[in-house]
């Protein structure tokens, strides 16, 4: 008889899972997935697609039910694992329903930080995590309501563009001086600050929330500094925590993730943790790559054979607000390494490379992102760049590395 192997969560992690199982240990184990949303696992990352307006929800699913089926996984979705016991080996699902397991993978991804401010749990006030998340926003933009939208990272520019683009009055607030300040050098926060404000989204900088307003409903927001801004609902994009509650009353090591070694696996014997909810090496990662690559490793390591994820490198190459972003490796720079900017914000267009030691180890990239992977493996493979530095912010050569010397 197989071994049961219970995945709980039916996101991006666990679907991939799925996939690199079947691929290295079909028939292996009974797999059977938990997962708390009401509906098949989807693209997380295509719901700024959809809330504005890109793609439509039903055509972001991962795989369709048969493809589940055909791998003779048991889904459970719209059902919450609300324990885990690990001494008998069995969770509870919230209707109390137990379910056995052998072998454990939490895959429970994150959830968006609450601010800590009054006025918090007024109703108006919503997050950007998932798909009924999307499906409010959509209601809030067709009643062209006013919204604010509380940072100014990759997700809160999402939302912004999508409600502004569905027709909702938006203005976002952003903590620090510039956008994406994690990403993007000062320049590059700079002309993404304008292409913005050009979609018709005001951009508030160094604005620090101090409280919701109103009385039972969001009415506005008011500022450290007094100002006031008048609103109908409030989007909480101030970042995310991952989702540990269940690893952490179940006794299994946590941190500010489900700690994990090179194989995923967590301090209980059995249990593996993967994606956004896993803490590998001290790092948290909010990005999807790192998930799949976990995945990847978890899968070959169920299958009983040998593999360790080392960590990844995380790049940001993406469409925020319909502007190409990209940004890897030591985008600031520092004392020992060089830039090569080309900054033409009229075109809206600026680009940096930084090298040290003859290797390119960052760059950013605003409007034109066409290079990006050719840069990032030119990072990620630490090749040296004399033959190509002379011409490489503009674009990749004809020839090879090698060969263009
Ligand atoms: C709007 C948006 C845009 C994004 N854009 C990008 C991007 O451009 N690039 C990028 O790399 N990343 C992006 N991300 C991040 C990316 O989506 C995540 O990194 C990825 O989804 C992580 O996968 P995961 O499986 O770890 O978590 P998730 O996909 O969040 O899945 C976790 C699942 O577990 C479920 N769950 C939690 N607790 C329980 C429980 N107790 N019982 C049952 N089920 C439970 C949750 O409901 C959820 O469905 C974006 C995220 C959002 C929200």
């Amino acid at each position: 008889m197989s071994e049961s192997l219970v995945i709980v969560g039916n996101g991006m992690a666990a679907a991939r899972l799925v996939d690199e199982l079947a691929k290295v240990a079909l028939g292996r184990y009974a797999v059977a997935v938990i997962g708390d949303e009401p509906r098949l696992a989807y693209n997380r990352v295509l719901l700024s697609s959809v809330l504005a307006g890109e793609t439509a929800s039903h055509e972001i699913e991962l795989k369709p039910a048969n493809w589940w089926r055909d791998r003779g996984v048991t889904l459970k979705y719209g059902c919450a694992v609300g324990e885990v016991d690990v001494g008998r080996r069995e969770l509870k699902i919230a209707n109390e329903e137990s379910v056995g397991f052998s072998k454990l993978v939490l895959a429970t991804g994150s959830n968006p930080l609450r601010l800590n401010v009054p006025g918090v749990e007024l109703t108006g006030v919503h997050t950007f995590r998932d798909s009924r998340d999307v499906d409010l926003l959509l209601t809030l933009a067709a009643g062209k309501k006013r919204v604010v939208v509380v940072g100014g990272g990759l997700l809160g520019l999402e939302a912004a563009y999508g409600l502004a683009k569905a027709g909702a009055p938006v203005t976002l607030l952003h903590l620090m001086d510039r956008l994406m300040e994690r990403q993007l050098d000062a320049s590059a926060g700079a002309l993404l600050k304008s292409l913005v404000e050009k979609k018709g989204i005001q951009v508030l900088l160094n604005a620090s929330t101090s409280r919701i307003l109103g009385e039972n409903r969001v009415e506005g927001v008011e500022l450290n500094d007094g100002q006031q801004i008048e609103a109908d609902a409030v989007i909480l994009a101030a970042g995310i925590r991952p989702n540990i509650g269940l690893a952490k009353e179940a006794g299994i090591p946590v941190n500010r993730g489900i700690i994990v070694n090179d194989q995923l696996q967590t301090g209980a014997d059995g249990i593996f943790a993967l994606g956004e909810c896993a803490e590998h090496r001290g790092i948290c990662y909010g990005l999807v790559e790192p998930a799949y690559e976990q995945a990847k490793v978890l899968a070959q390591h169920l299958a009983g054979r040998t593999a360790a994820y080392g960590g990844s490198v995380t790049a940001t190459n993406l469409k925020v607000s319909g502007v190409g972003v990209f940004s890897a490796g030591e985008f600031l720079g520092s004392d020992r390494s060089e830039a090569i900017v080309l900054s033409d914000f009229r075109r809206g267009i600026y680009k940096k490379l930084v090298i040290e030691d003859g290797r390119l180890t960052g760059a950013v990239l605003v409007g034109d992102t066409a290079d990006a992977l050719w840069y990032l493996g030119l990072i990620r493979n630490r090749e040296n760049i004399a033959a190509v530095r002379k011409d490489m912010m503009f674009g990749r050569p004809a020839a090879p590395l090698a060969a263009a010397a």
